[in-house]
């Protein structure tokens, strides 16, 4: 069914227990948890609990859990004190998507270049 756990997704066993993860915050759709390989001093991914492939998957599915999830990213860039942050949803591997488990990063805590990388 659209959205259920999957077995083999990283981020669905991290919202499980089953992978550890530091956890920064939690709601009853969204998780947000520090990266493992941070990319700059704060760096924090904010996931929603239910699964889709990436953020507009998950938006045409989930509306309401996608506002969920850009409000607890603004939470948690307040509950870290940063002023400017970045927000970035890879999509696709050509982009740098890694896990296929719809994420937020949240970067911030240095200076940022524009154009990205
Ligand atoms: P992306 O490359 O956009 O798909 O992002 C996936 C992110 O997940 C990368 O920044 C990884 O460093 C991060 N990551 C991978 N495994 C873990 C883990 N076990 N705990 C926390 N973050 C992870
Ligand atoms: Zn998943």
């Amino acid at each position: 069914m659209a959205g259920e756990a999957q077995a083999d997704c990283l981020f669905c066993k991290i919202i499980a227990g089953e992978v550890p993860a530091t956890v920064v915050r939690e709601t009853d759709t969204t998780y947000a948890f520090r990266d493992i390989n941070p990319q700059a001093p704060t760096h924090v991914l904010v996931i929603p609990k239910v699964h889709y492939a990436d953020a507009a998957t998950l938006a045409a599915a989930e509306p309401q859990i996608t506002a969920d999830l850009l409000r607890e990213a603004g939470e948690v860039a307040a509950e870290e004190k940063l002023e400017s942050y970045r927000l970035v949803f890879n999509t696709g591997s050509g982009a740098g998507q890694t896990v296929f488990h719809a994420h937020a990063h949240i970067l911030g805590g240095r200076g940022m270049q524009w154009p990205p990388g």
